[in-house]
């Protein structure tokens, strides 16, 4: 898997959502959602060139710092917590295997958690990185197209969920039921960047 090729991919994806995000985001926040995001994964595009020659574990671990200190609001330190285990994880691995990205997802779901004292259920981007990763540890040796689209229905189960729950965590627990009959904005940023990850499961 060729790692600027996600990272370009996902940068091309939340930038072509920016407005999206945004518009989820002002119904139950303040409406910077994309806008942070984009800036953070553009950061992270800047600085593309001197990624050449390093392995996923550094690049994922530099893209973190850039994420940390350009995403901002509440998401930055969570989304860069999570690029920062997953480069740990994958330390010296050029090009990491399907086991090896496994085994890497769960301590950034986990760090997310810890991070944002949070679980699932509370209306967050957690409503689809938790589903994602145990369908992706649950069909890990089941054919690419089987894990692909598994990995992508519950994480799509995930967010759509997240429009029936009450928002506990974050700026969207201010609305307590006013924030029902809508989608979370963390949960669709995370959604689309599975979206890219999935087809370098292979
Ligand atoms: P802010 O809320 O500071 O404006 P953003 O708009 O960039 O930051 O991000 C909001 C998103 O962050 C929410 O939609 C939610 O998915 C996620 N989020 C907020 N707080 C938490 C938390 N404690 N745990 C997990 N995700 C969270
Ligand atoms: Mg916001």
């Amino acid at each position: 898997m060729d790692m600027i090729t996600l990272l370009t991919e996902i940068q091309e994806t939340i930038t072509a959502n920016k407005e999206l995000l945004n518009d989820l985001d002002q119904q139950i926040g303040d409406g910077d959602h994309g806008t942070n995001m984009a800036r953070g994964f553009e950061a992270v595009m800047a600085k593309k060139d001197s990624f050449a020659g390093k392995d996923a574990g550094q690049i994922l671990s530099e893209c973190a710092m850039v994420l940390i200190s350009q995403v901002g609001g509440s998401s930055g330190p969570l989304v860069g917590t999570a690029f920062m285990k997953i480069g740990a994880a994958l330390k010296g691995k050029a090009s990491p295997s399907r086991a090896e990205l496994a085994a890497a997802f769960r301590p950034a779901v986990e760090g997310i958690m810890m991070r944002g004292k949070s679980t699932a259920g509370e209306k967050t981007m957690l409503d689809v990185l938790v589903p994602a990763l145990e369908a992706f540890e649950k069909n890990l040796n089941a054919p690419a197209a089987e894990l692909q689209a598994a990995v992508l229905a519950e994480a799509q189960r995930g967010y759509d969920h997240t429009a029936e729950i009450i928002a506990t965590k974050g700026r969207a627990s201010y609305l307590k039921e006013r924030s029902l009959g809508h989608k979370d904005p963390g949960a669709c940023s995370s959604l689309l960047i599975i979206k890219q990850l999935l087809p370098h499961l292979t």
